[in-house]
């Protein structure tokens, strides 16, 4: 990108972050010639990563499967709902500011638990013990849907597991 400054027309990044609203990227720049700095504020196309299962097949990223799990896992928790919603946007805005193209399933994963640990450890606990064995979130969303008709107020997947 060309300087305002000096017309110089090669500029360094020296930072690189998605804005508030996720609807660009904000880059700092700075001039090799002539020393200045500016922010400059890109629209780009902001698309998520595809993401990449363990079988190698791709499926696009679904901000309401990455809702539904963590919410799943939060069930009972005191945790409120805007709280969550943060965690989801953080996980996008760390995908979109990664300016990957393909994300793999497990890397979702763990982004979602860095979430859920700072939100709530048993939440964290639940969606950890479970999400390893699994392919993606999804999967995990379906056991808990199961499981969440056979024992409705069971503390979490690993009690069950004890009694079987
Ligand atoms: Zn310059």
């Amino acid at each position: 990108m060309r300087c305002p400054f000096c017309r110089h027309d090669d500029t360094q990044v020296v930072d690189s972050r998605v804005s508030e609203d996720g609807a660009a990227i904000r880059r700092r720049r700075r001039c090799p010639a002539c020393d200045k700095r500016f922010t400059t504020y890109e629209r780009v196309e902001l698309a998520l990563p595809t993401v990449v299962k363990k079988d190698g097949t791709r499926v696009e990223f679904d901000r309401r499967k990455i809702l539904s799990s963590m919410q799943l896992a939060l069930r009972k928790r005191p945790v409120a709902a805007e709280a969550i919603d943060e965690a989801v946007a953080r996980v996008e805005y760390q995908l979109l500011a990664s300016g990957e193209r393909e994300v793999r399933s497990e890397r979702l994963g763990e982004l979602v638990m860095d979430e859920l640990r700072k939100l709530d450890k048993i939440a964290y606990v639940r969606f950890a013990s479970v999400y390893k064995r699994f392919e993606d979130v999804s999967e995990f969303k379906n056991l808990i849907d199961e499981f969440g008709r056979s024992a409705a107020d069971a503390p979490g997947p690993t009690s069950r597991k004890r009694q079987s």
